[in-house]
């Protein structure tokens, strides 16, 4: 077997065998440990020389589902809690499948006006889910790091553009450092977008005044009025290690007296906008000039999933339109070509899981979800603090919760080695996957509770395990 065309006739065979796979696999995911600890020795019937005469697609499928299904991370399971981890609900999944299925180009409307439309109506509930005005620009990225580059490309636009230099044409040289202002709570990927677009990671200055992160609005404020306002705000709402959030509408005020840009990193916590309880958090975004938000963590799509959303949307194809493309598409244009409006070209249909779990699921399915996982977090927040061994560090406003192990009769030198060595003794166990962070110079667990399974019983039998192992850390 070689050549693909010998098997046009029987194409949908491997698929059949992925359908039959998944029920299995889906349904063992409650009760399974996230990974198995004898994985690794599994991954070697990966390897090998390149065949020359190859297996066919069954029999090479086959092989894949075997190691898959055993080696993977089941990150999908209700328990996996390390970073911020996404689980796919039923509805994204299968939109992810007709994604591949369909296998569109969905970079130019002549080519697939239904992805083109897919992603137009997903980008529009998105905004209505989140209460950001319906005449955001928008785009979908495969993460929220490609979000933050279309958003600071945007902001970088506009900030040359005070220069009288089209930085999509010139570039960079000969002008001034972008100043990007923010607070400790900035995330590393921020950083990581500043340094694809030439301005340089290790230019963001943050303002905080302790060191939990929280952002000094004043001598922010100072430093915006030494660069006439020409500068980026970077404001994050729902930060890794405690879900805690810089005040929005007061960065918002900011950015308006001095005229500067403001970005929000809402990567997971854009997601606070759906609940009565956590809404507040949100309050400001809708003030923005650039939204970034994340698919593939609390919307529970499949990896990968982002989405960039700009006020001026003009700013979205100036930044990205090709050289000699006509680039000013007319606002009501429905023939949108998103290549224009994103750092991608070819891309795929990512629009298809969005619509897939926004049609399933509505806006009241997404808020009972949320609250669900409100609920969650605060329960575990709880079973810390009736814990006389484990000490909450952060109070509990999103869907984290930070603690740490902290028995008595063990010096505060020793604890942060301690929980290092608890948090890798958690993520062999398997049963239930969270490892640890640094949070104001301790070694701590942070657990995200994002995923569409998880209940409280999942957290339950986090306190557990960890309180079951400890003992043996500890020596
Ligand atoms: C996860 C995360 C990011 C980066 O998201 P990717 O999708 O991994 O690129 C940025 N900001 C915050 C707050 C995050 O939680």
């Amino acid at each position: 077997m070689s050549d693909p065309l010998d098997e046009r006739d029987v194409a949908g065979d491997p698929l059949a065998l992925v359908a039959g796979a998944a029920e299995p696999y889906l349904g063992g995911l409650a009760e399974r440990p996230v990974h198995d600890p004898a994985r690794d020795a599994l991954l070697d019937e990966l390897d090998g020389p390149l065949p020359a005469e190859g297996d066919g697609s069954v029999a090479a499928v086959e092989r894949l589902l075997r190691v898959g299904t055993a080696a993977a991370t089941h990150s999908s399971g209700p328990r996996c809690f390390h970073f911020v981890v996404g689980g796919s609900t039923p509805a994204a999944m299968a939109g992810d499948w007709t994604t591949s299925l369909l296998d569109q180009g969905a970079g130019l409307w002549v080519l697939s006006p239904f992805a083109a439309r897919a992603e137009t109506v997903a980008l529009r509930w998105l905004k209505e889910l989140f209460g950001l005005p319906a005449g955001f620009g928008g785009v979908l990225t495969p993460s929220a790091t490609l979000a933050h580059v279309t958003g600071l490309a945007c902001a970088r636009y506009r900030w040359a553009d005070g220069y009288g230099v089209d930085v999509t044409s010139r570039g960079l040289a000969g002008l001034p450092q972008m100043p990007v202002f923010s607070s400790g709570l900035v995330h590393v990927s921020t950083r990581k977008a500043l340094q694809i677009l030439g301005c340089g990671r290790d230019t963001l200055r943050t303002f905080a005044r302790d060191d939990a992160g929280r952002v000094d609005l004043d001598a922010m404020d100072a430093a915006l009025a030494r660069v006439d306002g020409r500068a980026v705000i970077v404001a994050n709402l729902g930060d890794v290690n405690t879900g805690d959030s810089d005040p929005i509408a007061d960065l918002a005020d900011l950015a308006e007296r001095h005229g500067a840009w403001l970005h929000v990193d809402g990567a997971f916590g854009m997601f606070a906008a759906l609940s009565p309880r956590t809404e507040h958090l949100a309050r400001g975004v809708e003030r923005a000039d650039s939204v970034t938000a994340d698919g593939h963590k609390w919307l529970n799509v499949p990896y990968e999933s982002g989405f960039s959303f700009v006020r001026d949307r003009s700013l979205l194809s100036r930044s990205f339109g090709a050289w000699g493309a006509a680039y000013l598409p007319d606002e009501d244009d429905e023939r949108i070509n998103y290549n224009m409006l994103g750092p991608e070209s070819s891309r795929r249909a990512r629009a298809l899981p969005i619509w897939a779990t926004l049609r399933a699921y509505g806006r009241d399915g997404y808020r009972e979800m949320v609250e669900r996982h409100l609920d969650v977090a605060r329960h575990l927040g709880e079973l810390v603090e009736a814990s006389p061994d484990l000490e909450l560090l952060a109070p509990v406003q999103l869907c984290i919760v930070c603690f740490r192990y902290r028995p008595e009769g063990v010096s505060e030198s020793r604890l942060n080695d301690l929980n290092a060595r608890l948090g890798e003794a958690l993520i062999a166990d398997g049963r239930v996957f969270a490892g640890t962070s640094t949070y104001r110079g301790m070694t701590v667990f942070r657990p995200a509770l994002v995923n569409w399974r998880t209940t409280k019983a999942d957290v339950e039998l986090l306190v557990d395990v960890l309180r079951e192992l400890a003992p043996a850390v500890r020596g």
